[in-house]
């Protein structure tokens, strides 16, 4: 909003609150009844941006200043109804402003933060595990929720009572004037959302989330999409990729964090079919954003909607492999999910989750013992996610180093899941190896994370993450060129956006829905240091102060 339109808004304001001082006195609403409004609207607002942890007080006059003609202008419309019913819409109105702000508050006492853009953006999902982790898990709050209602509503009422005097009474008459306190009305309630509530992460990040997930949900699969081998002579088979989740590479021990978080890793820069990339981002540090980028043809680069072009599970059908989708979050037919529009399209699919949190090598057990044909594989780990310490069984909770103090207990806890991860990796590595007799295994995460820090804060912490494959020696003899060729871009810069094409690049395909030069298994490959980006291209790479460009 430009400095003119801020004023006319402002000069708006001036003269609506004019205008009801004016019919204030002249219609002698009490100054008892309109400081009780004012003071609700003022608790409201307190509320609403408790734990938000940001410079907010000027969106809290801002909304008071707006929110309070609202009050006004509804008790001039329920004043034309019986005493009883007029007093039930005050009451209401009064309790429908405050159920957000309430739950805020009893959010803020069970957690420590404010209710943020991940309980929203799981709420907007309607990711039912998320959700209750965020909002139903916490007893305290649900009941909170309920009683507050309840009492709320009659004390509201029995106050309401007790202030009016029944010296407002407006006839109908006054029909012009409430024409112009419903406009006033309709105006106000419509900027107090746009404007004002849109800026309490609360409000905000919901109508966002909802938009974005309904616009993925939406899907369309390219009608020109022609897929082939390079050479038929010599394509690839089994293909396993793993998303892993919340894994900041900073905090690998194959990434030389100072802490033994990933000894089987470590052990494997041996492999010679082993390769690891050193400079690797997400483009989007929510799972709902990132995972369905780092599956479609869609990137920050290349200017396709994430809704439309092609993504790997039409590529590989195409080539006749059977796909599986095997899970530890989500739930199936649940396309409320950014990553479900693409996952319901797989053959088989599996959520490991489906009756109550597991760990997860529930996801090396779901592979199967027996295969036919070609299958492509994704793993959906729940890995790091928050909370930390629900992450991985007693015997992985070993890290107890000092100097953690500021960020509390949860390094350690986020530690134990890395180390439970490598574990993880481990046991799929393994399975890959020996029963499904894949050529491919690739783990990469959908972000980074900042221990202990929500992720309503954007930190570089949560941009950082592993790429990491392993071919089989069969791939290694018939395809030795890729593999030297992703080698020596193994330090090159790279955003998880660019894995559908660096997938479809090293498998040997062709493609009319692929560019090289978002292929890191390609000399082609054309991004650096200064052209990455994240946050759906709003943020540069080479702003990380994290980043002290790691050789090996
Ligand atoms: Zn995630």
């Amino acid at each position: 909003m430009n400095i003119v339109q801020q004023c006319m808004v402002w000069k708006t304001i001036v003269i609506i609150y004019l205008f009801l001082f004016f019919l204030l006195y002249k219609y002698k609403l009490s100054w008892k009844t309109a400081f009780f409004d004012l003071f609700i609207t003022a608790l409201c607002g307190s509320l609403l941006w408790y734990g938000n942890q940001l410079k907010t007080y000027v969106y809290l006059i801002k909304y008071v200043l707006l929110a309070l003609p609202t009050f006004y202008t509804i008790r001039f419309v329920a004043s034309h109804f019986k005493r009883r019913i007029k007093l039930g819409i005050i009451s209401l109105w009064q309790l429908l402003y405050l159920f957000l702000p309430v739950t805020n508050f009893f959010y803020c006492l069970t957690t420590t933060k404010g209710l943020g853009k991940d309980a929203m953006f799981a709420l907007a999902q309607t990711n039912y595990l998320e959700a209750k982790e965020f909002l139903l898990g916490k007893s305290v709050l649900t009941w909170g929720v309920l009683c507050t209602i309840l009492v709320s509503f009659c004390v509201l009422y029995y106050i309401n009572k007790v202030l009016d005097n029944d010296n407002y009474y407006y006839t109908l008459k006054t029909k012009q004037i409430g024409i112009v306190f419903l406009c006033t009305f309709v105006f106000l309630t419509g900027y107090l959302i746009k404007n004002v509530l849109a800026h309490s992460i609360l409000y905000g990040s919901y109508v966002d989330s909802k938009a974005f997930i309904n616009k993925l949900a939406n899907k369309e699969i390219p009608q020109d999409l022609q897929v082939h081998w390079q050479n038929p002579d010599n394509q690839i088979g089994n293909i396993v990729v793993v998303i892993g989740e919340s894994a900041n590479r900073d905090y690998f021990s194959l990434y030389n964090y100072k802490e033994d978080t990933t000894p089987w890793l470590c052990s494997e820069k041996s492999n010679p079919n082993f390769v690891w990339f050193l400079n690797t981002y997400t483009c989007n540090k929510f799972t709902s954003k990132a995972v369905p980028m780092v599956l479609s043809e869609s990137n920050q680069y290349n200017g396709i909607a994430i809704n439309k072009g092609a993504d790997l599970v039409d590529i590989f059908h195409k080539l006749g492999y059977k796909v599986w989708w095997i899970s530890n979050q989500g739930r199936n037919n649940n396309l409320q999910e950014g990553f479900m529009p693409i996952a319901m399209r797989a053959d088989y699919r599996i959520f490991v989750n489906a009756n109550k949190a597991v760990f997860d090598i529930e996801l090396v057990n779901q592979l199967p013992n027996e295969l036919s044909g070609k299958n492509l594989f994704f793993l959906h780990q729940i890995g790091s996610h928050g909370n930390y310490n629900e992450r991985s069984p007693q015997e992985f909770k070993k890290f107890h180093f000092e100097g953690i103090k500021e960020q509390g207990n949860d390094l350690n806890q986020y530690c134990d899941s890395i180390l439970y991860t490598d574990y993880v990796l481990k046991n799929i590595y393994a399975k890959s190896k020996n029963v499904l007799k894949a050529d491919v295994l690739l783990y990469l995460s959908d972000h980074g994370e900042k221990p202990g820090v929500p992720r309503d804060r954007f930190d570089f912490a949560m941009t950082r993450i592993p790429l990491l494959i392993w071919f089989s020696d069969d791939y290694m003899c018939k395809h030795e060129h890729v593999f030297n060729q992703l080698k020596l871009n193994q330090q090159r810069y790279f955003t998880n956006d660019m894995l559908y094409d660096t997938l479809i690049g090293l498998s040997g395909i062709k493609t009319n829905h692929y560019g090289g030069k978002y292929d890191l298994s390609s000399s082609s490959y054309a991004y650096d240091k200064n052209t990455v980006l994240t946050e759906y291209g709003t943020i540069k790479i080479s702003d990380d102060p994290y980043d002290l460009g790691q050789k090996d």
